[in-house]
């Protein structure tokens, strides 16, 4: 039997200057899109992370009052690691997020905050593709959410009470969101040169990897199984895949 092998991957635009990546839990970014961050910080670029959570239910034998805390700080040396320097929580629930107006209002006030150009969020179809799993409740609200939430940011009559409040104002640059590792990616970007870095901020959240109980899981080889797969829809060693969804009207 053949199988059709999968459609190449079309190189990401990088002539933007700022992005935001948007993300249910901390980890979220690492197990896959971390090592793209790396080169983009390494190209001068401006990149911040919000998580809606603070993945506070992610480790079954640490209550998550002692777990915020401890997946907080893994998370900023994560970020740190590929260059990023600004990590926002926005507090809300691990675990039992709900797409809706509420998300959107927390997920709009960043967005005008950071006036980014992309946005990253994670995969949030209903699976990881064929094989793969079925995706997890949080990460489908929040990538739904994000894509409403960056058109509210530009409307100055949705959530009007932000400029008010935080001395935003309204933000419609972001051109697209880009949801990493997506079955349905047709975007990719070469990370042959930042692989390393990524793996080490994957591996900077070891109480959250010590907690899975995988009692073999290596970082360098889990990532290493999806970025030769991307890496082979693009001639490169290595590559991170991303489903581009573009915000302009009628674009
Ligand atoms: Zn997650």
């Amino acid at each position: 039997m053949t199988q059709t092998p999968p459609p190449p991957l079309e190189p990401l635009n990088e002539d933007w200057e700022r992005m935001l990546c948007i993300v249910a839990h901390p980890d979220d970014l690492e197990f896959g899109a971390a090592a793209a961050v790396a080169r983009w910080t390494g190209q001068g670029k401006r990149v911040a992370y919000c998580m809606v959570t603070s993945g506070e239910a992610g480790i079954d034998g640490m209550s998550p009052a002692e777990s915020r805390g401890v997946r907080e700080l893994e998370q900023v040396r994560s970020a740190q690691i590929v260059g990023v320097e600004e990590v926002e929580f926005l507090g809300l629930p691990d675990g039992t997020l709900e797409y809706g107006v509420d998300l959107r209002r927390a997920i709009a006030a960043v967005v005008r905050l950071h006036r980014p150009e992309i946005v990253v969020t994670g995969n949030f179809r209903d699976s990881w593709g064929e094989g793969g799993g079925l995706n997890q409740a949080d990460h489908i609200a929040v990538g739904r959410a994000v894509l409403d939430a960056v058109r509210d940011a530009g409307n100055r009559w949705i959530f009007n009470e932000q400029l008010e409040t935080y001395g935003v104002q309204p933000w419609g640059g972001v051109r697209e969101v880009w949801a990493s590792g997506s079955p349905l990616s047709r975007h990719g970007v070469d990370i042959t040169e930042s692989f390393d870095a990524g793996v080490a901020s994957l591996a900077a959240h070891q109480a959250y990897i010590d907690g899975l109980g995988w009692a073999d899981f290596d970082p360098a080889e889990f990532l290493e199984g999806m970025s030769r797969a991307s890496g082979q829809r693009m001639g490169v060693a290595h590559a991170a895949s991303f489903e581009i969804f573009n915000m302009g009207w009628g674009g």
